[in-house]
Formats: C-alpha cells, structure tokens, sequence
C-alpha cells in the first residue's frame, strides 16, 4: 500500500455507540459516510505531524482502516476484498465540526484538513473471524486513551463495504476508516502518539501544532 496510490478515502462516522454518545450524538440508522481528500494522507513512520493551531480543537480519532485490493462486485466478502489492514487517526477539528452541523454546512473543513488522515504501515488482513478478537488502542504519551475492537461497532465492516460500494463506488486502491471508539480529547502540542494493534505498535508520531 503506497499513500499516493491511494484512490478514495471513505470515513464512517458514529460507528461505536459509546463514542456517538460521548459526543452527544444519536445513533444513526444507516452508516454514516464521508471522505477526505487523499491530499489528507500522512504514514506514522515517526516524523512530526503538522496539525492546525488557529482553529480550536484538534481530536484525535484513532480507527481500524481497511485497503482495498480489488474492485467490487456484488456479493463479495470482506475477506475477498480486503489485502492489508492499518491503523489510522481521522484528526477532527471538533469546534469547527460543531459549527459545521449546526449550520448543515459540508463536514469537509473539519475532516478533510492537510495531515488529517494519519495511516500505520499495511499488515496482512487477517480475516473478518480473527478480527473480532484483536484490538486497536492508541497510547497518548505513553497512556492508553481508546481501545476498541471491530465486534463494537455498529454496522459490521461487511455492512459497511456493501453499503458504501452500492451507494459510492468501492475499488482497488480505496481506503475506509471505519469509525472510532470511546476516549477521543484534543490534542496538545508535542504529544507522542502510538498506534497498538493487539499490543503491538503499528506506527507512531509526535503531534505539532503550528500549520
Ligand atoms: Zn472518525
């Protein structure tokens, strides 16, 4: 998986119900979908992240991300569709978003920001059965603020894939973030963030407030 081969980058928002509710949001009934432009695009191989500092909060949203490694066709399965797997951040500027939704305006000033989409390293997919066993969780200065597990979420990734193929188009090259859990807060200048999948650091970046 190489980011600038990267071809769409589909978000789900709301899709743990104890993070919808830490937010104050309802449930939705059907996934809620939204991109970033692949601009967004950065690895966690280390090197500083640049993130916004004039326009209030900056969340971090740590979120399994699924690759795409072959076009779509009605009835395929997770497994058949999915290669690699990271870990990712959907940086979130939640003031401006709460701005956003209270105007009905468009998500993309809040969601689709330069360095917005943070990607690990691709690991081998390992399967939708296997998944539901391991966990992500993201450490902030060396302590755990999110772990959460694709068993939690509420529409399942083989829901989401049918969905976001037959409403937008799902194909080789596309990336899906596939929703947050509990313990998301803004980020502070300078904070180190590591990326654990079932213990193990996928990718790691210090955060820099200064775009
Ligand atoms: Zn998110």
């Amino acid at each position: 998986m190489d980011i600038h081969h990267i071809r769409n980058i589909y978000c789900v928002g709301r899709n743990y119900g104890l993070h919808a509710a830490e937010l104050g949001n309802s449930v939705p009934d059907e996934p809620m979908i939204f991109t970033k432009p692949t601009h967004a695009l950065v690895v966690a191989d280390g090197s500083p992240v640049v993130l916004p500092e004039d326009r209030g909060d900056v969340h971090y949203e740590a979120e399994l991300v699924l690759h795409i490694g072959r076009d779509y066709t009605p009835g395929m399965t997770v497994d058949e569709l999915v290669d690699v797997m990271s870990l990712g951040i959907d940086f979130t500027l939640r003031d401006v978003q709460n701005v956003i939704k209270s105007k009905g305006y468009p998500w993309l000033p809040a969601k689709g920001f330069l360095r917005s989409a943070v990607v690990t390293k691709p690991i081998a997919f390992p399967g939708l059965e296997a998944i539901k066993s391991l966990e992500l969780s993201l450490k902030r200065n060396g302590q755990e603020v999110q772990r959460g597990s694709a068993s939690q979420m509420i529409f399942s990734l083989q829901t989401l894939i049918d969905y976001i193929a037959s409403h937008y188009g799902l194909g080789a090259g596309d990336l899906i973030y596939t929703g947050t859990p509990p313990g998301v807060a803004a980020v502070q200048d300078g904070d180190r963030y590591e990326l654990l999948w079932d213990e193990r650091v996928l990718g790691a970046f210090t955060a820099k407030l200064g775009d």
